[in-house]
């Protein structure tokens, strides 16, 4: 695509978010400023049957049961709210309060099963939003349910309904270019603030410095996308979880670089086939629809009589926009029946305009986190993969040792709590051997590390941490494969990158290490008296970049990640063939690439394998049993009683199929998380969070 010398400079500013290597990079591309979209001139069909002079924001509530009986927002900013019909017949009125923003969510539960559909306000005058369910009571549509004081004074205001785990957030708007964001719940018959202080005032979960003033915000449910319009600028796209920080990104910008001029509205159009628009509002540019998935401009509509589109609400049977220019001022309906007939439209015509209370939940079993290790010492994205020690003396005092890859390795107890750091190198993937002979007959548990410092292997001695012993000790490699200047294993790969341990059944040790080419070493180990000497006896290799992986050695059987095509199956065996076969692929639902780390869990009654599914925040489990059969995905939700937040983005994982005594009977799971903040949504450094297994298996089963 085109772009300007000028806009080049606006995307090399816009990609100013971290680029590592585990995180999903997403590239910034601005409009170029001479759209391929011709402009069109439509008619509106109903109109609303009452005017009000000033014109705030819209939403639509679509009545699923009874789509006559289906409701037109409509704020009035110093006059209040308007409530219409389809046909545009005003039923009802709230007056004596300043409204600017309204936005609607259906199917809010409370925690006695009881679900309302609910209509969310922005006071400016109050600092406040108000909260309404929606319905037919006795002669009203609306019923008061709750009041969040803040203290913003909010421009516009959009709720988000988590599609998994049906969590409620509110972001408001302000015009001094601050967006605010409140988990909310809906409780005793009131939505309020899931975190309140000690005088019961609500607690942002997180603040947003946008820019110069805002006028709207929507948010996208299926794709986790907050879209907030910066009048002046262009529309920003941010993560909507607010322990999202990823950079945000530019849907469109202010002539000349891109399409639009005075940004005032945004909603969203869903449709039954996946597709849909991302619809706006510009006061000169009229109507704009861009494709929700990638943001290209599609259509740009001019209606007749409409000078200035200052607001606009998406129904199911067209969409609704008020012009701020006209003497008395009313609500027009653009019908989709004419939206079809426009030159751009046609080919793809609208059809089937899902209600937004009918996006599929995903089906993903929730697991609360229980317990997460300390924050790593460096921040961006460090912690990585972790690995689990069995202290088969001291069952409740067994270790997780995991990553940091920007710095070195950390043990930790089965609270969290940081035993060790061991400061060196930048170990990507570890992996532990619970039990390797050394040449006096003793054994000791083995862990080697992929140093993408050194490129090498990195083993180490796990022990027992006492107040006189520090549980990780490095091991010297020794013989002729040994790194110059370091005594670790010397990879012959281009990058080193994810590593794992197979033991044979005849217990000798070995690692594989895979590097970004897609190339995989097999090393076998050699315990001898002055250290371990290692040698390369096969290769394997996938076409693009591994990184996960895991050996079943019940079965002798490796299992490689390719990070954006799925999960290959090997024989771990030296002598055996090299070739592979794809067991589980890239499936952009259950499996969203990169398909990262990669686990068993094994405790004799069930036997999973269980794959990081980054792209979509969850692990996916397949039964190692039954061919690989799709068990179901489970994520790792926030406990906010216990301040617990959940994870996300996750690298490496870690299932322990071992009883840990009294604290994880059955054995647990260990996930790096990319997004880690403390009890008030304070950001922190990443760590790994930790699931119950019997909360996993609990929820497998529902
Ligand atoms: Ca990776
Ligand atoms: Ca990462
Ligand atoms: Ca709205
Ligand atoms: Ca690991
Ligand atoms: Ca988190
Ligand atoms: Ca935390």
């Amino acid at each position: 695509m085109r772009h300007s010398l000028l806009s080049s400079i606006i995307i090399a500013s816009l990609l100013s978010g971290c680029d590592s290597d585990d995180t999903k990079t997403v590239y910034v591309e601005v409009q170029s400023a001479t759209s391929e979209v011709e402009a069109e001139q439509l008619t509106t069909s109903a109109t609303t049957d009452t005017s009000y002079e000033d014109i705030g924001d819209a939403a639509y509530w679509i009545n699923s049961a009874s789509r006559e009986n289906s409701l037109l927002f409509v704020t009035l900013e110093a006059e209040g709210l308007a409530v219409y019909n389809p046909l545009g017949k005003q039923l009802d009125r709230l007056e004596g309060l300043e409204v600017t923003g309204a936005d609607v969510r259906y199917g809010i539960n409370a925690d006695n099963g009881e679900a309302v559909d609910l209509l969310a306000l922005a006071l400016p005058d109050d600092n406040s939003i108000g909260f309404y369910s929606i319905g037919y009571y006795d002669g009203a549509v609306l019923e008061e349910i709750g009041t969040l004081n803040t203290e913003y004074s909010m421009e516009g205001v959009c709720l988000h309904k988590n599609t998994t785990n049906g969590e409620l957030l509110l972001t408001g708007v302000t015009e001094d270019g601050v967006a605010v964001q409140y988990k909310l719940k809906y409780d005793a018959g009131e939505i309020k603030s899931v975190l309140t202080d000690n005088s019961g005032a609500p607690i942002a979960v997180r603040e947003l410095e946008v820019g110069g003033e805002l006028s709207a915000c929507i948010v996208d449910d299926e794709t986790t996308t907050l879209y907030i319009a910066e009048q002046d600028v262009g529309i920003w796209a941010y993560g909507v979880n607010p322990e999202d920080i990823n950079s945000r990104r530019m849907v469109d910008s202010i002539e000349p670089l891109g399409n639009l001029q005075e940004i005032e509205a945004l909603d969203l159009l869903y449709m039954s086939d996946g597709n849909g628009y991302l619809v706006v509002g510009d006061e000169g540019k009229g109507m704009m629809l861009y494709s929700r998935d990638d943001w290209q401009l599609r259509a740009n509509i001019y209606l007749d009589g409409v000078d200035e589109i200052k607001s606009l609400a998406v129904a199911d049977d067209g969409i609704w926009v008020a012009n701020s220019e006209a003497d008395e001022p009313v609500y027009g309906k653009l019908s989709y029946q004419t939206l079809n007939e426009a030159n751009s439209i046609r080919d793809t015509p609208i059809s089937q305009v899902l209600s937004p209370a009918n996006l599929s939940s995903t089906g993903v079993a929730l697991v609360k986190v229980v317990g997460e290790t300390a924050p790593v010492d460096d921040d961006g994205d460090a912690a990585d993969d972790p690995a689990f020690w069995l202290n088969e003396s001291s069952p409740e005092n067994s270790l997780i040792i995991a990553t940091n890859k920007q710095g070195g390795l950390m043990a930790y107890d089965l609270n969290g709590t940081e035993l060790q750091y061991l400061n060196e190198g930048e170990p990507n993937n570890v992996d532990i051997i619970q039990s390797v002979s050394d040449t006096d007959g003793d054994s000791f548990a083995l862990a080697a590390a992929s140093n993408r410092e050194f490129n090498t292997i990195a083993l180490y001695k796990i022990q027992e941490a006492t107040e006189s012993q520090n549980p990780i000790v490095k091991l010297d490699a020794v013989g002729e494969n040994a790194h110059e200047e370091v005594a670790q294993l010397a990879s012959e790969l281009n990058e080193v990158y994810g590593l794992c341990t197979y033991q044979s059944s005849d217990g000798t040790p070995y690692v594989f290490i895979n590097g970004k080419s897609g190339d995989i070493e097999q090393w076998r180990l050699t315990v001898q008296e002055s250290g371990i000497a290692g040698n390369i006896v096969r290769r394997l290799k996938v076409d693009s970049q591994p990184e996960g992986c895991v050996v079943d050695d019940s079965t002798a059987t490796l299992y490689v990640g390719e990070e954006d095509v799925g999960v290959w199956k090997f024989s771990a065996d030296e002598s055996a063939a090299t070739d592979g076969e794809m067991i589980i692929e890239v499936d952009g639902e259950q499996l969203v690439a990169d398909a990262e780390g990669i686990t068993i869990y094994n405790n004799g009654t069930v036997n999973y394998l269980i794959v990081s599914s980054q792209g979509n925040h969850t692990y996916a489990v397949y039964n190692i049993d039954e061919s690989y059969q799709y068990v179901g995905s489970f994520a790792l939700v926030t406990d906010d009683v216990n301040g617990l937040d959940g994870a996300s983005e996750t690298d490496g994982i870690h299932a322990v199929s071992a009883s840990t005594g009294d604290v994880f009977p059955n054995g647990f799971f260990i996930a790096q998380d990319g997004f880690n903040v403390d009890a008030g949504y304070e950001y922190e450094n990443q760590n790994f969070k930790i699931g119950d297994w019997n909360d996993i298996q609990l929820a497998l089963e529902k």
